[in-house]
């Protein structure tokens, strides 16, 4: 059999940090990065005798998550112990939820193309828990010696998981990418790739085509990017069919990939939840949520993308240009943002997704730290609708803008490319050239409209920097049709 006889079925655990200013059940800052150790107290640092108390936000957080995907919220949650021993955790136990999670059966819809083709799919979320994260073990140098760092201990995070619903890379890539926008939006995580606030348990089995029982799994661990989740699948699709074509058996593991070369290795053979004894944590109390609660947060949910989208359809924009500019949150609050200074959305999205996203795509521009702003770009757009500037020169003059910043108006003025209108000079010029072009002028006058153009053109010429194209052409249309 070949690769293509097979069918791959995908479920992904996805761990995310959540924004809350401090950690879960100690009052340390959640924020990432910090001198090593600094971000910690004998709450998350696991001493003896401390007792953690559950930060309210991350609860709310973990709630708005689960609205953003489609779940139901449980009103009943219940905080366990997980016992693993690994040095990134000084307590031995990780405070996590296993069976009474706060966030239950949700659903998340997604569009991807595939060999060409647009799609569409809902994905199950099975649950979302609300656990603790760990420390990281820095490995660095030190005479094969590591080190922990623990700032990271207790930064809230909810692991999102989902039913193995996914049948190919492509989808598995395409729901992340969903759910950390679904999440931003929420604001209830950054979802930085980057910063590890994002990353995911990939779950894949293979069963031949026909067949109606799904394969052994193997889980691949905390893979960081949308790229390493698309090569893990790929990997494992190719790797799982070798053996199964061999007439082999896939044994039920965790791996983790190696992004340098492409591939998945063994860790260890997969542990159970009773690996774990998972127990009640008796040090902090279940939490019961009332009805008001759900309502009063539920409202609190912002706008989220779907709402966002089908905002700009309204106001004319296509639906093409209107999901772009909302598949990027930064970029999506720029646009409400110009939108305040000049309301003109059809405008103002050309040149966000056709100027400014080139530029971003160039490297040239960091949307978390922007030179210019919302007001200024707005205003230039406003002046090159206005044919204060030409479309060209806007260009010239926000290139400027995402270096260094800077007022429109002033780096036009100062660059001499501030168009600024005087009548008087228009009316000579058109004389001029109407008295230059006798035989043209009388090809107009007798019919032949396609001359215009060329008489613009001689004014035009004569005009630079001194007239607006719509009022040449208005004033000489004016004086033509007096001759
Ligand atoms: P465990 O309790 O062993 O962690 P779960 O039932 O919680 O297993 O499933 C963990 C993840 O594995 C889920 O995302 C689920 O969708 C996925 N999964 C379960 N069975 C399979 C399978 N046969 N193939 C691929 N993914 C699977
Ligand atoms: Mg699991
Ligand atoms: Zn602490």
């Amino acid at each position: 059999m070949s690769v293509s006889d097979y069918i791959p079925v995908i479920g992904l655990e996805i761990h995310s940090e959540l924004l809350t200013k401090s950690k879960v059940f100690c009052t340390c800052s959640a924020e990432f990065g910090g001198e090593k150790n600094t971000r910690c107290c004998p709450v998350c640092s696991g001493l003896p005798g401390t007792l953690p108390i559950i930060n309210q936000t991350a609860v709310e957080y973990a709630i708005k998550a689960g609205y953003a995907l489609g779940c139901e919220i449980s009103k009943f949650s219940v905080w366990d112990r997980k016992n693993y021993f690994y040095p990134d955790l000084p307590k031995a136990y990780q405070i996590s939820e296993l069976y009474y999670p706060i966030c239950l059966e949700g659903a998340v819809p997604i569009e991807y193309e595939e060999n060409g083709e647009k799609k569409t799919k809902t994905i199950r979320i099975n649950h979302i828990h609300l656990e603790e994260d760990a420390g990281k073990l820095v490995h660095d140098d030190l005479n094969g010696v590591s080190l922990c760092d623990y700032n990271r201990c207790g930064v809230p995070l909810v692991e999102i998981v989902t039913e193995p619903d996914m049948r190919s890379p492509e989808e598995a890539r395409t729901l992340v990418e969903t759910i950390a926008l679904l999440l931003q939006y929420a604001g209830v995580s950054d979802c930085k790739m980057e910063e590890g606030s994002i990353r995911a348990d990939v779950n894949i089995s293979l069963m031949p085509k026909g067949a109606t029982e799904f394969g052994t799994r193997a889980e691949i661990k905390n893979v960081n990017s949308l790229k390493s989740i698309y090569r893990t699948i790929e990997y494992e699709i190719k790797r799982q069919a070798q053996i199964l074509d061999r007439g082999g058996k896939v044994i039920q593991e965790t791996r983790r990939f190696d992004a340098n070369k492409g591939e998945t290795k063994s860790m260890r053979t997969k542990e159970d939840a009773h690996d774990y004894k998972y127990f009640p944590d008796p040090d902090i109390l279940q939490v019961n949520l009332r009805d008001e609660d759900l309502e009063r947060i539920k409202a609190s949910l912002p706008e989220m993308p779907k709402e966002r989208t089908a905002k700009y359809i309204g106001m004319g924009i296509p639906e093409k240009e209107a999901k772009i500019i909302v598949s990027d949150k930064l970029i999506s609050d720029f646009f409400e943002d110009t939108l305040k200074a000049y309301n003109n959305p059809k405008s103002l999205v050309n040149f966000i997704n056709g100027e400014i996203m080139r530029r971003i795509n160039l490297g040239e521009i960091d949307m978390t730290a922007p030179a210019f702003d919302a007001v200024n770009v707005a205003k230039l757009v406003e002046m090159s609708d206005t044919e204060k500037v030409s479309k060209n020169d806007a260009k010239e003059i926000f290139r400027e803008m995402a270096e260094k910043g800077g007022n429109p108006e002033e780096i036009a003025k100062n660059r001499g490319m501030l168009i600024v209108t005087d009548t008087s000079k228009v009316l000579e010029v058109i004389e001029s050239v109407i008295a230059a072009n006798e035989k043209a002028v009388n090809q107009y006058k007798s019919g032949d409209v396609k001359v215009f153009g060329f008489l613009m053109g001689q004014c035009s010429k004569s005009l630079r920097g001194a007239a607006t194209p719509k009022v040449i052409k208005e004033e000489l249309e004016k004086k033509l049709a007096s001759l």
